[in-house]
């Protein structure tokens, strides 16, 4: 059994730097007609999901999942610091799944982890998200001196052209690059992209053009992009290498399908 199912422990976020602004919670928030303020972390009904188990007894995330964990908040976010213990507990009771949270607070891992960490549990995979080269000289020395099994770096949104050279080597399993979608999005530049592509082939890291955002300029022309082409033309340029990761590259094609009915089965039932 393989695939990916999302579990949102929490929802609700607290903007941290300016990859936020656009934040597509509060998008999200906004559109299904949320009327507690998107900044108000709270726990969901799904808190439990990972070790919710169906009528006959079988695990209700099958074994072999990629579970996508805490996409309508951060993993790390203070207000979820005594929940979070809880979690962890869970993660640990599943090691046939594997699980992956991206955050901007990677300078709150050290003191969030479970004392049985240790060199970092196997099932899990942790994204940095760096939008700029100010954010990504700042929290990617942090993320390379924790103990963690599993790296990824996730460019999204990309704001401006990056040097992360200093910080791609063997550890990385993926460089995960995308534009900034929805109204107001700021523009994403095909040579930013292309520039990523070659700093990760000649460090060896698999590379991934996750989408091209609302507003993609190529050879100086500006492309106003529909959400539901933003992955379709990212993947039509051609620029993915195979990756390290345990994830399939469709995982994410189905984590995007999944946002929605997350917001609508797991967010909205307190
Ligand atoms: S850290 Fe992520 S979830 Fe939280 S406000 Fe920023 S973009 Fe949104």
């Amino acid at each position: 059994m393989s695939g990916s199912v999302g579990w949102n422990p929490w929802h609700g976020c607290t903007k941290i730097s300016s990859g936020c602004r656009h934040c597509y919670v509060y998008r999200r928030d906004e559109m299904v007609g949320v009327t507690a303020s998107s900044s108000l972390c709270r726990k969901t009904k799904a808190f439990d999901l990972p070790v919710r188990r169906t009528r006959d007894g079988q695990w209700r995330i099958e074994p072999g999942k990629t579970v996508f964990t805490c996409f309508t908040s951060d993993f790390l976010l203070t207000d979820a610091d005594d929940w979070r213990p809880a979690c962890w507990d869970m993660i640990r009771r599943r090691p046939d799944c594997r699980f992956l949270f991206f955050t901007k607070r990677i300078d709150r891992l050290a003191e969030c982890l479970p004392a049985d960490w240790g060199d970092g549990y196997e099932n899990v995979t942790i994204g940095c998200t760096v939008e700029n080269q100010d954010r990504a000289d700042y929290r990617l020395p942090i993320f390379l001196a924790l103990p963690i099994r599993h790296r990824t770096i996730v460019a999204e949104p990309l704001l401006e052209a990056l040097d992360l050279s200093p910080y791609l080597d063997e550890r990385i399993e993926e460089l995960d690059v995308g534009g900034e979608s929805g109204p107001g999005a700021r523009p994403c530049r095909y040579e930013w992209v292309l520039s990523l592509k070659e700093q990760c082939d000649e460090k060896n890291v698999p590379f991934s053009f996750h989408q091209t955002g609302a507003r993609f300029v190529k050879d100086g022309k500006l492309y106003l992009v529909p959400r539901r082409e933003q992955h379709k033309q990212a993947r039509k340029a051609g620029l993915d290498t195979p990756r390290r990761t345990r994830l399939r590259p469709s995982d994410r094609v189905v984590y995007g399908q999944l946002r929605l009915e997350d917001w609508q089965n797991d967010c909205f039932k307190e």
